[in-house]
């Protein structure tokens, strides 16, 4: 039987209720249990692919195309277990399905309510994939207490009558407060949000306690008498140095053990510290390298959550710490700010703004010779800049940018022509691309056909291609034969973009090969520009 962890946050949001599933997670899978994860997003938004990355961060997205929550990011990175539509929720998406089975007449005229239409949908949801794991762990967004997430809640607390109390439980990420002038840890709101979640029936069986100071033995036994938990179940979660580090000060409380003796669950193996260690030697790089990421959202990292976790891992493949200098495409000086950079990236990104400035970052790249990787709208500014600045095109843009440009470089697929509907209209998810033989693309992947996630409108327009490959702009990765999916140049030490997103694809213990091609490409930069300077 499969058993289930329903994660709740309580006090404020943001306190890394996705990182604490998923450090469980990898700690139950580290006991050779199969492990899944389930994120519920209680908003009314069907996905978050139509929301600004500043109300929500990036948007992640699955191999089957799902636009999702960046915390399946981190279930991925964390579990290695690729992510699909079945495990991204919204309140959106659960009402949509509802409401689409009352338009078919399938409620065969029942008065269609939240209990028990709506709560039966997210059960469904709940439950997606007992019959292949031992563990679901399902992530319920927001603090308890909000209307919008009860509906989840009350599902919860079903799931739990129907399949019984020892096989689904609930963690609480909740935030113990240090009042500074008082010098004091304040368990109040903690109880507070326990409370809420015994109103609505449900009792945690463990508390995850974000905290900035170490919590005492007399404060855990206080937390444990008011929240009726046994004290050994508040785990103390300070901030860490690195957020790969969780899953060993979990491991050091006991959580896993704790866990699997609550379930019943059967352990297959002993935990190897193997993982722990290597995240312990990784703190300790010997190098540095440092890389440009120019964006409109440099000030707000969360909108490139992934491709920060990406050069992360490929630092550490490296031995080398990745310093991120962040360039606000919209008002930085470029060229000042590149000046002492030893590699540069472009993210992905929408709309026109800051669009000039990364055009002229990828100018800075190709013609000072700095390690560059282009992702996405990253790879549309080094068509648009190599056929303005390389061909004499200097109309040319992307009809995203101008749509009555006389060479629309970049255009949208022929798919995109006639979409009207915006949410998860876009080429998503995962699509091939046959690399061509002796290309650097090639090379760094080690195979001939690749598959890589997706999220665009626009395309590097094929009938340009000839063109920009005669100023060296080559394309060395195709889908199908028909559309251009890397472009790269020869005459430069490292220089790629791609179509897709391949920061979704990297895992801290193998990094993805188009970002440890580019640090190890800035590292040698920057180990030239020390030589030189000698
Ligand atoms: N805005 C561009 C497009 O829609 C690029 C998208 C992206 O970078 N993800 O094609």
């Amino acid at each position: 039987m499969s058993k289930f962890i329903i994660i709740t946050g309580g006090v404020v949001s943001s306190l890394g209720k996705g990182i604490s599933g998923a450090s469980i997670g990898k700690l139950l899978q580290l006991n050779g249990l199969r492990v899944n994860m389930i994120k519920c997003d209680p908003y009314i938004n069907v996905d978050p692919g139509t929301m600004s990355p500043y109300q929500h961060g990036e948007v992640f997205v699955t191999a089957d195309g799902a636009e999702a929550d960046l915390d399946l990011g981190h279930y991925e990175r964390f579990l290695d277990v690729t992510m699909t539509r079945a495990n991204t929720n919204t309140a959106g998406s659960i009402y949509q399905t509802v409401i689409d089975k009352e338009r078919r007449g399938e409620y065969l005229g029942a008065t269609v309510q939240v209990i028990p239409h709506i709560t039966n949908e997210i059960k469904k949801r709940f439950t997606a994939f007992e019959n292949d794991t031992d563990v679901s762990i399902i992530e319920i967004g927001g603090t308890v207490g909000d209307i919008e997430s009860l509906p989840f809640l009350e599902a919860a607390r079903q799931l739990r009558l129907e399949k019984g109390p020892q096989n689904v439980i609930c963690v609480h990420v909740t935030l113990i407060p240090y009042i500074a002038v008082a010098q004091e840890l304040k368990t109040k709101p903690t109880q507070h949000s326990v409370n809420k979640l015994r109103e609505v029936g449900i009792e945690p069986s463990m508390l995850i306690c974000r905290t900035e100071k170490p919590l005492n033995q007399h404060l855990k036994e206080k937390l444990s008498l008011f929240c009726s938990v046994p004290a050994k179940a508040v785990i103390e979660c300070a901030d860490a140095k690195s957020i790969y580090h969780v899953p060993e000060m979990f491991y050091k409380q006991e959580v896993d053990k704790q866990i699997i003796s609550m379930l019943g669950l059967k352990p297959t193996q002993e935990v190897d510290p193997k993982w722990f260690d290597f995240f312990n030697k990784a703190l300790k790089p010997s190098k540095t390298v440092k890389i440009a990421i120019a964006g409109k959202y440099a000030e707000f990292q969360e909108a490139y959550k992934s491709v920060h976790e990406a050069l992360k891992h490929a630092g550490m493949n490296n031995d080398a710490k990745v310093e991120v200098v962040y360039i606000n495409t919209e008002k930085d000086t470029v060229e000042d700010k590149l000046k002492d950079v030893d590699g540069i990236l472009i993210p992905g990104g929408f709309g026109g703004r800051g669009i000039e400035g990364k055009i002229a970052t990828v100018k800075y790249a190709r013609e000072k010779k700095v390690p560059f990787l282009g992702i996405c709208l990253g790879m549309q500014c080094t068509v648009i800049e190599a056929a303005r600045n390389l061909c004499g095109l200097h109309d040319a843009n992307s009809t995203e940018f101008d749509p009555t440009t006389k060479d629309p470089v970049v255009d949208l697929t022929p798919q995109q022509k006639n979409v009207v509907y915006k949410g998860g209209t876009m080429r998503l998810g995962n699509y091939t691309a046959d690399l061509k033989e002796g290309s650097l693309a090639r090379r760094l992947y080690g195979k001939d056909q690749i598959v890589e996630r997706h999220r665009h409108r626009y395309e590097f327009n094929p009938a340009y291609v000839k063109l920009l490959s005669e100023a060296g702009l080559k394309v060395s990765g195709w889908h199908e034969g028909v559309l251009p999916e890397i472009v790269e140049r020869e005459d430069h030490p490292f220089f790629i973009a791609g179509q897709f997103h391949p920061e979704f694809g990297s895992r801290p213990l193998r990094p993805h090969p188009l970002f440890d091609g580019l640090i190890k490409a800035s590292l040698k930069q920057k180990e030239s520009k020390k030589a030189h300077h000698k």
